[in-house]
């Protein structure tokens, strides 16, 4: 399971160098245009890399100290989407300034009644002539505050099952009749949204792939992990890790019993999230689909995330009970990737924000259900026929 990247002189590695060489400080567009934004992509926009070569661009860009450009959503779910079933227009259209992290993009999936069950969304989608008119209320939009582009997704057949009749469109954050308005988190920051959509008219061309496989591309973007053999921090890839904290508390030198083993108990965690995580890169490298890994990683990476803070926390005694000093300046500009993390607050911040860890991106309980039915072979946990949850249906047969 364990790996050592190729040599110094692999040839991968020294053009990786060449062009470091050349452009020592990129910008984003250079970088998107070299393809080591999102290497496994294919040309122009990528490099088709597969895994190992993936691997030595992180590695070299490491190096190099060099930050790709952040745009989470665009490149982790728009662009992959775009390049799945996106046309030729909409590829020239979106890509490069998606990659180069000059247009923003948010996802417009949830609604107040469609989370975890978001196939009961309720916006809908008309068609009229060249343009299809949207009404409906989206929630916890990220970002939507900067974004250019948002993905949305639509009912445009009310009559069809709950999880058919959807599409999938490109929604410009600026068109008449959308309407951001802020939720403040309880970290104090304004980092997500609700998105009220009033007879918003989009072009026949904004709408990605066929009309009513919406379903089938909202799910296609998940598988679209890039390899990383870095866990990044402890909050989604952001804020400090595990060792972070370690590092501290060695320094600091705890010797509250309680305070220990929770440490104790932390590195092993981040052990097992470490060899998780090498174990999905072996996979990937053996040209192997992903496992179901992915859920028990996330449920276990959110999870060791909240300890992490929760040490924090107590690990600062009475003044843990402090807020610290930390602005929504400073939580958006490490939300957009300005990387301000570390600075006076982080423990505080990150402490009020790992509450989110286990509910955003599928919540624990809906990760343990994928478990429970991919791993373990249980029942499903909903009677997709009927409706009903299985504890439900289990409770009407015994009832019947
Ligand atoms: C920080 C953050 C950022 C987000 N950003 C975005 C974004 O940019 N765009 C976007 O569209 N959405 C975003 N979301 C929303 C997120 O996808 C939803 O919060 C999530 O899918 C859960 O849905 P819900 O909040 O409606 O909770 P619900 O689905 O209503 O769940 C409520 C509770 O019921 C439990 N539950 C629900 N169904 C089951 C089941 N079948 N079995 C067992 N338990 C169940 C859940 O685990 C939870 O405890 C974000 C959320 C967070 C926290």
């Amino acid at each position: 399971m364990d790996f050592e990247l190729p040599p110094e002189d692999d040839p991968r590695r020294l053009a990786v160098r060449d062009w470091l060489a050349a452009n020592p400080r990129p910008s984003g567009r250079q970088l998107a245009e070299a393809g080591y934004v999102a290497p496994h992509w294919p040309a122009p926009w990528g490099l088709d890399a597969d895994p190992i070569h993936q691997l030595i661009i992180d590695d070299e860009l490491r190096r190099a100290r060099i930050r790709r450009p952040d745009n989470m959503i665009g490149i982790g779910w728009a662009g992959p989407t775009i390049l799945h079933a996106g046309s030729d227009e909409q590829k020239d259209r979106y890509l490069f300034p998606l990659l180069a992290g000059e247009e923003i993009w948010c996802q417009l999936f949830s609604e107040p009644n469609a989370g975890s069950d978001l196939a009961n969304l309720a916006t809908r989608a008309e068609r009229d002539g060249d343009e299809w008119i949207v009404n409906g209320q989206k929630i916890w939009t990220s970002l939507a505050q900067f974004s250019k582009f948002g993905i949305l997704i639509a009912r445009t057949n009310a009559d069809a099952a709950k999880h058919k009749g959807v599409s999938y469109f490109i929604c410009p954050m600026d068109a008449p009749g959308v309407e951001i308005r802020p939720i403040i988190e309880m970290t104090g920051a304004h980092t997500f949204n609700e998105v009220f959509l009033t007879d918003v008219r989009l072009p026949a061309a904004n709408l990605v792939g066929e009309v009513n496989e919406g379903w089938t591309l909202a799910k296609v973007t998940l598988g679209n992990e890039r390899v990383s053999l870095s866990g990044g921090g402890a909050l989604w890839g952001a804020g400090p890790s595990a060792g972070d904290l370690l590092d501290l508390a060695r320094a600091a030198g705890i010797t509250d019993p309680e305070l220990r083993q929770r440490a104790a108990q932390l590195h092993i965690e981040a052990e097992i999230l470490r060899l998780i995580r090498l174990r999905t890169v072996t996979a990937a490298i053996k040209g192997r689909p992903p496992g179901p890994e992915a859920s028990v990683r996330k449920v276990l990476a959110d999870e060791h995330g909240q300890h992490i803070m929760a040490l924090a926390k107590d690990l600062l005694g009475a003044a843990g009970m402090l807020a610290g000093d930390w602005t929504e300046a400073d939580a958006a500009a490490a939300l957009t990737g300005e990387g301000v993390w570390g600075g006076p607050g982080i423990w505080h911040h990150g402490y009020l924000f790992s509450q989110a860890l286990t509910i955003g991106g599928g919540t624990g309980d809906v990760q343990r259900n994928i478990i429970a039915e991919r791993v373990l072979d249980l029942p499903h946990d909903v009677d997709v026929e009927a409706g009903k949850t299985w504890s439900e249906a289990r409770r009407d047969a015994a009832v019947a």
